[in-house]
């Protein structure tokens, strides 16, 4: 056999690996069998001392929220109990993530920076400390009033995601609330808001079977607001403000 040949072979026997241990870590995750646990891998997006600063004072407490949360919904939507979520905060990476593709994403583009986040995720981030686990690489930013982050992103295929985050303090609650999103999307969740960014009914109602339809008091989590109004929904103050609605809960395998 020629040299090229063989190269070509080995190189298909790790794709071919690649994808069924992405087919079997998915499958264990979302078997819900063993506890959910989530690595956080911090990131400074601008390179500044104040989000050096702010990374430095995080720890395990700043996730528990997204923790309790998981537990809390878990425990309406399932019958048997699930063991409690361990979200840590793994570390923190010098590198950041690489950039997703802008503007109109085809096939082929969306395929290869899935690619190249999981050769990004393998690369910074130790592999057998990881198998099972959620890799969540969250880039936080001092960012400017008005302007929004770069676009968050959880792929359903690796189990990793990247959340923009704000590097301050009063905005704690917020970055929790995206993480927790993108974390669903990782899971198999989809997102539950119009192009308007108004929640969908029914499935982007967190208690679309209860009372009035409007206004509600909790925002789906994977629709991100409340929906208040048929022409208003409002961004909920923390986690405590919102819930795995049932399609998301059918969608994670709860
Ligand atoms: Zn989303």
């Amino acid at each position: 056999m020629s040299f090229r040949k063989i190269r070509i072979i080995l190189l298909l026997l790790i794709l071919v690996l690649v994808a069924g241990m992405t087919y079997w870590e998915g499958m264990l995750v979302r078997s819900w069998l063993r506890p959910l646990e989530v690595s956080i891998y911090a990131v400074n997006g601008d390179g500044t001392d104040a989000g050096a600063a702010y990374i430095a004072q995080l720890s395990d407490e700043s996730f528990q929220e997204i923790a309790a949360f998981f537990d809390q919904q878990a425990a309406r939507h399932r019958l048997k109990k699930l063991p409690p979520a361990r979200i840590k905060l793994a570390g923190e990476i010098r590198q950041a993530p690489p950039a997703p593709p802008g503007g109109e994403r085809g096939v082929l583009i969306s395929l290869l920076w899935s690619l190249k986040m999981r050769y990004y995720a393998f690369h910074a981030t130790p592999f057998w400390e990881n198998v099972g686990r959620i890799r969540l690489f969250v880039v936080y930013h001092e960012g400017e009033d008005g302007k929004p982050l770069q676009h968050s992103l959880g792929l359903r295929k690796g189990l990793v995601g990247v959340v923009h985050a704000f590097a301050k303090t009063e905005q704690s609650a917020q970055n929790n609330i995206v993480i927790t999103h993108e974390l669903l999307h990782t899971l198999g969740a989809s997102d539950k808001y119009d192009a308007q960014g108004q929640p969908v009914y029914p499935d982007g109602f967190a208690h679309p079977d209860e009372g009035e339809r409007y206004p509600q008091h909790a925002a789906e989590i994977m629709a991100g607001r409340i929906a208040v109004r048929p022409d208003r929904a409002i961004i909920p103050a923390n986690l405590a403000a919102c819930a795995v609605g049932p399609k998301t809960a059918y969608e994670i395998g709860w």
